[in-house]
């Protein structure tokens, strides 16, 4: 039996009932997509619901602001793609008349939706015979067929999605694709794959010849930049002050306080002419957090001062009264030090 009928027929026991995949409503679909882009199912189920709940059309996800949009997806991280959601929404409503494309191509022209996402929408909303290519696809893939080309290269990259088009079912294409997500999330897992009840098992080569923790071979591994961010939590009776990050850097968008980005012991802190120009008062020091993103470590620590009069230092940023401080998004690095 070839590839994908096998495939096929695993997936009617072992599929999984998810709600974006009651519907052919691109708009939902695309919205489950970039959300399990940066997330578990387990975890992303709880964002699509308030995502869909708070904009359950295209139409009022365009017409929401770029604020309420970073603060639903506070959390998930990657805010470049609620930014370029919000975005594509917008292109949506205004050249598209609110109809949201299925036809492939055309979802390769909005904003960040590349060839995965493309792919899926217009196999789940239309049936359209696109393969999906994703880590999922390049793991099943390279194991089953035993293909040790690098999944980063270039040579890597044309392979995987030949071949994956090569081996989609053009008569089930969603159902196909759906399948083999599934499989790569519930039966050939990153680690500890379930060989042993696999229908694969007799034709798999990486199972056959041991080499299933190898495959898929990556050659690059990605450099880590380390950043060492002081937050001045600075409070004044019941407000505080946020400042927005406008620059071209992580987090483009959320709210912070006011940050001194500079490796310095607790010592130089204090002595920052920054602290000392506010005339505050430490209150607390807190520890370190490491907050690791794909490419940077951030080791941060928070400094709450009180101060007792409004200081010129302050007059970029908002000032925000404690019942107000949750409209406003923040990273989860901030979250998290602000529920300890
Ligand atoms: S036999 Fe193991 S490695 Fe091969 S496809 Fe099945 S689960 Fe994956």
């Amino acid at each position: 039996m070839n590839l994908s009928s096998l495939l096929l027929i695993w997936y009617q026991e072992n599929k999984r009932h998810l709600p974006w995949r009651e519907t052919t409503d691109a708009y939902t679909i695309w919205v489950s997509e970039i959300i399990l882009q940066q997330t578990r199912v387990a975890q992303g189920m709880d964002y699509f619901y308030r995502f869909t709940q708070a904009f359950p059309t295209v139409q009022h996800l365009a017409g929401a602001s770029e604020t309420e949009v970073l603060r639903l997806w506070q959390g998930l991280g990657y805010y470049s793609r609620a930014r370029n959601m919000h975005k594509a929404a917008k292109m949506v409503v205004e050249q598209y008349n609110g109809l949201f494309p299925t036809e492939y191509n055309t979802l390769l022209s909005l904003p960040g939706i590349g060839a995965y996402t493309a792919a899926a929408i217009a196999s789940f909303a239309s049936n359209a015979p696109y393969a999906v290519v994703d880590g999922n696809v390049y793991r099943v893939l390279s194991r089953i067929l035993g293909i040790d080309t690098p999944i980063d290269s270039t040579e890597g990259k044309k392979l995987f999605s030949t071949l994956a088009q090569e081996h989609l079912d053009k008569t089930e294409p969603a159902q196909y694709n759906q399948a083999m997500m599934d499989f790569g999330a519930i039966q050939c897992t990153p680690q500890s794959p379930r060989c042993e009840d696999c229908p694969f098992a007799e034709q798999c080569v990486a199972y056959r010849t041991h080499q299933t923790d190898i495959l898929p071979i990556k050659s690059k591994k990605t450099a880590q930049r380390k950043r060492f961010f002081w937050y001045l939590d600075i409070w004044n009776d019941h407000y505080t002050y946020l400042g927005q990050r406008t620059q071209k850097d992580i987090w483009q968008g959320l709210y912070e306080p006011l940050l001194i980005e500079a490796p310095l012991s607790e010592i130089e802190l204090l002595q920052h002419p920054t602290v000392l120009a506010l005339h505050g008062e430490i209150v607390h020091l807190s520890p370190v957090y490491k907050h690791v993103l794909s490419h940077q470590i951030i080791e941060a620590r928070f400094v709450k001062i009180h101060i007792a009069q409004e200081n010129a230092l302050l007059e970029s940023m908002q000032k925000i009264s404690d019942t107000e401080l949750n409209h406003y998004p923040v990273s989860r690095l901030i979250d998290k030090y602000r529920k300890e």
